[in-house]
């Protein structure tokens, strides 16, 4: 299941598994985003001695295989945060989340990382035939969290999304978007090229004890360590048991099109990427090379390639018919993790055993928040925000749990109908 972003990227980043038993100060577990801006993070506050161990290659998971939006905010919708952790602390995660979208561009820039970041914003769309819950996003957004979020008028909108699918609209102008595969590339050799030993092709399969250290089991050898971080994601895969129990592995789909040509106007005409008001949204983006880039639902199950272009295509006519007959290039899936209150579960589970990981479907900003929130935690600069220690390791169950996350997916997918049918 090739992805766009794989068919593109710049070929070049070979990294050796490890095969000879070594030592490091810290051993970080997942070479998606958040295992990245963890060593990033750490070696920025002068923690020397990092290695960073992926099962498979760097952004093999949902961080090269998502739908590249870098906007604030977290899975968790930003009214049941505030709601939840009350107006201060919700001011204060969310206002982090911002920061790490700045951190992210200044990256970007700081380090040329060529990530075909496109700084259009991101505009949703709503949906149903009525403007109050977008005025209420507004003005939550305004007055909880000091941000201006732009009110599109239908026309405005429609002029801009050649569709009838949305009545109004909120372009936030602050996110961007991008390569996400590119991105985590240039970070890996950002830490590369400042010392950190990065080892692809190398899983992890026991974190232990021994004596007053850490030693990571890879099968083939192992490591001693003064800490581990682990940043496994959805493709955690029941390693260290207290987080495989507090987070489920949730798919969702993502096709790419041909390039559209000129043929890409007759539907979108705005650089921004769109997603819509439903639960169950469709989120896309054009790309710079005139494709179109068209992401949308979730499930318990990863399918082929052939049954994500079916459904996806059938969820992009549905929004353009006038795109009837072009060609999918690509189709690919792959796994969030999602802990109960959809919030990212960061902290320390023993001394010296970390963890970052439950970023569910909105991730991006979230990893790199997650990033610096452990290193400065790590490097006593700064205790983790009670707001995020509010929002612990709760048990998801199982089996029995990804059964019940399909049916909530289920049902809230039929109340998106019914809305629709009654707007
Ligand atoms: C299809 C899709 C679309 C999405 N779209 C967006 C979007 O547009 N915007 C947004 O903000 N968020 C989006 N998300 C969510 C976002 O991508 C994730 O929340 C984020 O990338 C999670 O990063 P991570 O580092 O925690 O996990 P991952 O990126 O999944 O990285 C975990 C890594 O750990 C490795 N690993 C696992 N176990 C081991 C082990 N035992 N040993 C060694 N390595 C191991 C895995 O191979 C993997 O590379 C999307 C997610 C998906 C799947």
């Amino acid at each position: 299941m090739t992805t766009y972003y794989e068919a593109t990227a710049t070929p070049g980043l070979r990294l050796p598994p490890l095969e000879a038993a070594a030592e490091a100060d810290t051993v970080i577990v997942g070479g998606g985003f958040a295992g990245l801006a963890t060593a990033l993070g750490l070696h920025e506050r002068g923690v020397r001695d990092c290695m960073l161990l992926e099962a498979r290659t760097i952004g093999f998971g949902a961080s090269g295989r998502n739908g590249g939006f870098v906007s604030g905010g977290f899975s968790l919708d930003a009214a049941k945060l505030h709601r939840r952790v009350g107006r201060e602390e919700a001011r204060r995660l969310y206002r982090m989340t911002e920061a790490a979208v700045q951190c992210i561009r200044s990256r970007i820039e700081r380090h040329a990382i060529d990530c075909d970041a496109v700084y259009g914003g991101v505009i949703v769309a709503s949906w149903f035939d009525e403007d109050h819950s977008l005025h209420e996003l507004q003005r939550l957004m305004r007055e909880e969290f000091g941000l201006h979020w732009q009110w599109l008028p239908r026309e405005e909108l429609r002029e801009r999304l050649r569709t009838r699918r949305y009545h109004a609209g909120l372009h936030e102008t602050g996110a961007f978007h991008f390569n996400p595969l590119k991105y985590a590339l240039g970070l890996a050799r950002v830490l590369l090229s400042a010392g950190v030993r990065l080892h692809e092709m190398t899983h992890v399969r026991d974190i232990r004890r021994a004596g007053g250290q850490w030693e990571v089991d890879t099968g083939v050898t192992t490591v001693r360590c003064r800490r581990v971080v682990v940043c496994a994601g959805g493709y955690l895969d029941g390693l260290c048991r207290p987080l495989a129990r507090a987070a489920l592995p949730i798919a969702t789909y993502v096709m790419a099109t041909e390039p559209l040509g000129a043929r890409l106007a007759d539907a979108i005409r705005t650089d921004a990427a769109v997603f819509d008001t439903r639960f169950a949204f469709d989120y896309y983006r054009p790309l710079t090379d005139t494709r179109l880039l068209w992401g949308g639902r979730m499930s318990i199950r990863q399918r082929s390639p052939a049954e994500i272009e079916r459904l996806l295509y059938h969820d992009l006519l549905r929004v353009y018919p006038q795109l009837e007959g072009v060609k999918v290039t690509h189709a690919w899936s792959g796994l969030m993790s999602y802990g109960r209150h959809s919030m990212p579960q960061i902290g320390q589970l023993e001394d010296g055993l970390w963890y970052a990981y439950g970023f569910g479907g909105h991730g991006v900003a979230p990893t790199t928040l997650g990033g610096e929130v452990l290193a400065r935690a790590i490097t006593r600069e700064e205790e983790i925000p009670a707001g995020l220690r509010a929002y612990g390791l709760e048990p998801v169950y199982g089996k029995a749990g990804l059964l019940a996350a399909q049916c909530l997916y289920w049902s809230l997918q039929a109340r998106d109908a019914l809305l629709d049918w009654w707007h």
